[in-house]
């Protein structure tokens, strides 16, 4: 079983890197990509004796982007977790996140609810996100639960909304390139774009370099899967499966909970990529 999109606690995962690798192998995944929130620390805490015979670990990242002035997530696959220009990329974006997470935290002190910055401090992240701060609310009683904590106080319409200024597409694009790796749009269908301005985002996307499609993730309506593997079909692009594992205790997102590709876009499946066949055995 392939999954291609993970998150450990070095972004907003449950999970060290090495419980998520034994969670996946337990699961009969065999191969696994982590691809935390424009962080790749993960990769230089594994090591060889982590990984159990039979399981191929992926590098990978997940990059935060504004487009058209919404948030887009670029997965980027096998790259080069030293690669100088992708490091300056994600030392950037972490900077950014510390700055929103900062801007969040005065405006809850205004509110009157202190401590975000402890709380953040105890957590062993290096990508802060807004995942971080929905559980501090929660556990301070401010939401009941994560889509409220969203809703209410941390989404475009929340109260403590703070905006973040991710790079561009083509600067995430262009760094996961530099890095030999292979660029991916993550989960299209959580954006709320309409079908004209899903397919003017993947235009540029792979103009800009980009060359592949989540079209197979976690809790997808399989109608919904149809019409993105005929995009990917349509658009030449590579296509990808990944459930965005972030915790155990989210069922319907655990390692592997995704659909087989269509049949008809088998042929552009990830794993048949040069990139693929000629480092994964
Ligand atoms: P950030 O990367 O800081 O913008 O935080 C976004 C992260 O929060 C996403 O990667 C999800 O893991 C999580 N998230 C975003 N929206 C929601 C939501 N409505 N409910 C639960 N988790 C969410
Ligand atoms: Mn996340
Ligand atoms: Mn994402
Ligand atoms: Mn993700």
């Amino acid at each position: 079983m392939i999954d291609l999109h993970s998150h450990t606690w070095f972004s907003d995962g449950l999970l060290s890197p090495q419980d998520l690798i034994k969670r996946a192998s337990e699961l009969g995944i065999n191969h696994l990509a982590i691809t935390d929130h424009d962080s790749v620390a993960a990769h230089a805490a594994v090591s060889a004796a982590d990984i159990p015979a039979g399981m191929r670990l992926i590098p990978g990242v997940e990059i935060s982007t504004l487009w058209d002035n919404r948030e887009i997530h670029i997965v980027g696959l096998f790259i080069d977790t030293a690669d100088p220009a992708l490091i300056s990329l994600l030392q950037s974006q972490q900077a950014k996140r510390r700055e929103r997470a900062l801007d969040i935290g005065m405006k809850l002190e205004k509110a009157g609810i202190s401590g975000l910055k402890d709380y953040l401090a105890e957590q062993p992240c290096e990508a802060v996100s807004r995942n971080h701060i929905a559980d501090f609310l929660i556990a301070r009683g401010h939401a009941s639960g994560k889509q409220q904590a969203f809703s209410k106080h941390l989404g475009k319409r929340g109260r403590y909304h703070s905006n973040a200024h991710w790079c561009s597409i083509s600067d995430a694009v262009a760094a996961i390139n530099s890095a030999n790796g292979i660029a991916v749009v993550a989960h299209p269908d959580r954006y709320k774009l309409n079908r004209i301005k899903l397919r003017r985002l993947l235009t540029e996307f792979t103009e800009a370099g980009g060359a592949a499609l989540e079209v197979s993730y976690s809790n997808l309506h399989p109608d919904k899967m149809k019409n993105l593997a005929d995009l990917c079909c349509e658009l030449n692009m590579w296509a990808s499966i990944g459930s965005d594992f972030h915790t155990p205790h989210t069922t319907w997102m655990d390692l592997g909970r995704v659909r087989k590709l269509p049949a008809h876009c088998e042929d552009r499946a990830l794993w048949l990529h040069p990139r693929w066949t000629n480092t994964v055995e």
